[in-house]
């Protein structure tokens, strides 16, 4: 079966922030496609990059920041170079994103209603009486009861997780090709998180909508994913699909991701915790960046710092999956 063309492509992403002490660089040549319909979880502790890389893709990085190198690509057109006018088309139109806090995406001046009509006849050709109307049919069909009438409520009536509902009604309004979504369920209760996911999950596939999702949290990812990019300090150290990453992870910082998680573990195991913690951009060792932390680190790996390359069914950043290296040796 030949691979549908991706929908969205980033090529070598690389982001950096001038400091004055120096260039940090916080992406390093980060590359990943996502198809039409897929759901992609970005994974990795706090300040791995993820963020930085979605954010980079919709064209919301934060200055300093900037894209220093690589292309990212959607439907085959470049938008990483784009003016912030035309960019902020594309945001909306083509591009939803949902962000940790639906008050950030969210004024809480004006009724729903009116955030969901102004966004959708910012994009679409409606009226206002057609925009409201598929401003209600985009409440209902994220689950918000007595849509008709709570479209007229202010942000603060709804309790988190309907806000969060909101928030994706928003971010489908215009019928985007891709959202993407940096940590949608981390605010709310845990009972509300397993809903959501599902919600995003259900909207995305029934729209053909790609989904780049960022989270901290592999327990959301084995929920909703089809693939999996895992990032450490600033690279993706494995990317594979969901079910291959999950059960039969190759790089040791996933095996140590996985561990840590109780729901995925078969309850015999013991849970295993990955010591130390990811170093900060300014100290990024040399060789392999995680062989401080990794209990299957060898000499080579204090040297040199290995590529993405195959390994089972997934490919990992990881020179025991060299075997070419291995024969050599
Ligand atoms: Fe561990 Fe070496 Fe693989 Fe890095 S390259 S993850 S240090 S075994």
């Amino acid at each position: 079966m030949s691979e549908p063309a991706p929908l969205l492509a980033v090529e070598n992403l690389r982001v950096e922030f001038p400091t004055r002490r120096g260039t940090l660089v916080a992406v390093h040549d980060v590359s990943f496609s996502i198809a039409a319909g897929e759901v992609l979880g970005v994974v990795g502790e706090s300040g791995a990059g993820k963020s930085l890389t979605g954010s980079a893709i919709i064209g919301l990085l934060d200055p300093p920041g900037r894209i220093a190198g690589g292309r990212v690509l959607l439907d085959g057109q470049r938008i990483d170079d784009l003016p912030y006018e035309a960019m902020r088309r594309i945001r909306g139109r083509k591009i939803g994103a949902i962000f940790q806090d639906p008050l950030t995406s969210l004024n809480p001046l004006y009724t729903v209603g009116r955030q969901l009509v102004e966004t959708i006849r910012t994009h679409l050709d409606l009226g206002e009486a057609q925009a409201r109307a598929r401003a209600v049919g985009l409440l209902e069909e994220v689950g918000i009861p007595a849509a008709a009438r709570r479209v007229d409520h202010y942000p603060h009536q709804f309790s988190g997780g309907m806000r969060q509902r909101v928030v994706i009604a928003l971010a489908l309004a215009a019928s985007p090709r891709l959202i993407v979504a940096d940590e949608p369920t981390t605010a709310l209760d845990v009972s509300i998180q397993a809903q959501i996911i599902q919600l995003l999950k259900r909207l995305c596939k029934e729209h053909g909508t790609a989904v780049m999702l960022v989270t901290h949290d592999m327990g959301v990812i084995a929920e909703t994913a089809d693939r999996v990019a895992v990032m450490y300090t600033g690279r993706i150290v494995e990317i594979g699909p969901v079910a291959d990453v999950i059960h039969r992870p190759q790089h040791p910082y996933t095996v140590g991701l996985m561990g840590s998680i109780p729901s995925i573990v078969d309850e015999r195991e013991r849970l295993t915790q990955i010591d130390g913690a990811m170093p900060r951009l300014t100290a990024v060792p040399p060789g392999c960046p995680f062989h401080p932390r990794c209990p299957r680190a060898f000499d080579r790996c204090r040297r040199e710092r290995p590529e993405l390359m195959p390994a089972g069914a997934t490919r990992a950043a990881c020179w025991l999956h060299d075997t070419a290296g291995r024969a050599a040796a």
